[in-house]
């Protein structure tokens, strides 16, 4: 693209990783600290091109290292808003894998970034090289950006000060969708930024549902739809409701169609079982469902230990991304958890039943108050029989569905699934294929109502001897 910079630039570089072994260095991620920022400001506040970088340059630092890492831009130009800050924000995280050797992660407060030994050997040496060619690409590609300046941290005090300040600009950006309702509106937002590894993931963004990477909320969607109709932000007139508690719409689902090549026709916004959101891999947290208690836990991109399934948030992921409807998966941004809507159709707050305690946190202010000491963390559950156990002492809603199970009519005896005395009878949700469980439990028992089993062929082979 340019022969300014040691390295090449192009979007082919997106998918790559830069591995442990070949990394010159590894700057924020889950084992430090970092976060990515634009703001918007006045044409004449802007000097063209400036950069500014606060603790030491990549050179200085020892191969192998690691450091907290904070990147802040400021942009200008006549049709700049606040609005805009998200979409050009979550852009940092496309233009910085174009670079190669140059491997971005995640987004907002969740950076993770690796250079690696072979692009220091070819001549990168300053962080100066690298805001350069990013500010270059946002012009680029983003021409109302007329002016824009960057200032790099790697100082980790300074990345800790400014780190502060940049959370609470997130955070008055989620809640200015608070008084907003799907109902509200008639047009939603769709992203298909993630196309580029998800090829049928389509991101729906209301009022109601933050996009799962939580970058981008209705206003953002508004806005880059905007200043950008045919950029990867485009308007989705709602059309008819076809569920209202689903969160259903005609115009949604037409969307998915055509978008997703004919993979899906049928998008439930806010359902968890049937036909839920696609879910590309930049989801911040995960829920899964557990049917040893017919309930779903979530876990969250920060938490490195085992859900009480006995699997991580990257096994998971891997299960959940692809930008496929993965049933009995879900990706979501932390701010969903915020929504009215949340989980509905499947019951909402009254499902849930496990998440780290670090997520818990985060959004404890948005759990009902009844449920806050029901939902338990990784120190007071660790695998699935602690879970119910705990799940029946605190009676936590959830224990309402068992009896309403054990209650219901069950099929003729040779259909069902003989359980130990005194077990719950869980039911999967119609069209749930079989979930991955490893560890933690007593054996799964799971019984299949009314499932329709077809099988074309059964091949019978006699044991050689
Ligand atoms: S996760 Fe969705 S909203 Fe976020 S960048 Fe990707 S496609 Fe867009």
């Amino acid at each position: 693209m340019t022969n300014e910079f040691p390295f090449e630039i192009s979007p082919m570089f997106e998918g790559e990783r830069v591995r442990k072994d070949d990394m010159f260095v590894e700057l924020a991620g889950p084992k430090s600290r970092g976060f990515e920022l634009v703001r918007a400001a006045g044409l004449d506040e802007i000097e063209d091109g400036r950069f500014n970088l606060t603790g030491p340059d990549l050179l200085s630092m020892q191969e192998g290292s690691r450091h907290p890492y904070a990147m802040i831009y400021r942009i200008a130009g006549k049709l700049v808003e606040p609005d805009l800050e998200a979409i050009v924000e979550r852009r940092n995280h496309d233009f910085q894998n174009y670079i190669q050797g140059y491997m971005h992660l995640n987004q907002r407060y969740d950076i993770w970034v690796r250079i690696s030994k072979d692009a220091v050997k070819k001549g990168l040496k300053s962080f100066e090289q690298i805001a350069k060619a990013t500010m270059m690409l946002f012009k680029n590609e983003l021409p109302f950006i007329e002016k824009i300046e960057a200032s790099f941290i790697t100082d980790p005090e300074e990345v800790e000060k400014q780190r502060a300040d940049a959370l609470k600009v997130y955070e008055a950006r989620d809640a200015r969708t608070k008084g907003l309702h799907d109902e509200d509106v008639d047009v939603f937002y769709g992203c298909t930024l993630c196309q580029s590894f998800a090829p049928t993931n389509v991101c729906v963004v209301t009022p109601d549902r933050i996009s799962l990477c939580g970058a981008i909320n209705w206003f953002d969607g508004r806005a880059a739809a905007k200043v950008d109709p045919e950029g990867p932000q485009f308007a989705i007139p709602k059309g008819e409701i076809l569920d209202k508690v689903g969160g259903e719409y005609s115009g949604v689902n037409e969307k998915a169609a055509s978008l997703s090549g004919g993979e899906f026709s049928r998008i439930k916004l806010h359902s968890f079982f049937e036909y839920p959101h696609t879910s590309c891999g930049c989801f911040e947290v995960v829920g899964f469902y557990i049917p040893e208690v017919d309930g779903i836990g979530w876990v969250d991109r920060d938490y490195s230990g085992s859900a009480p399934n006995g699997l991580a948030f990257s096994t998971m992921a891997g299960q959940t991304g692809g930008g496929k409807q993965i049933i009995g998966f879900l990706g979501v941004g932390v701010n969903y958890f915020r929504s009215p809507k949340f989980i509905q159709p499947d019951g909402g707050w009254d499902r849930v039943v496990w998440m780290p305690k670090n997520l818990k946190e985060k959004i404890k202010a948005d759990i009902p108050a009844e449920l806050l000491d029901k939902i338990p963390n990784e120190d007071e559950v660790g695998d699935l029989k602690t879970l119910r156990d705990y799940l029946e002492k605190k009676q936590h809603p959830i224990t309402q569905r068992w009896a309403k199970e054990e209650a219901a009519p069950h099929a003729a005896p040779s259909e069902a699934v003989a359980q130990p005395a005194g077990a719950p009878l869980w039911s999967v949700p119609a069209g749930l294929p079989a979930i991955p469980q490893f560890g933690g439990g007593d054996g799964i028992k799971i019984v299949l109502k009314n499932a329709k089993i077809t099988i074309e062929r059964i091949i019978l082979k006699g044991k050689e001897k």
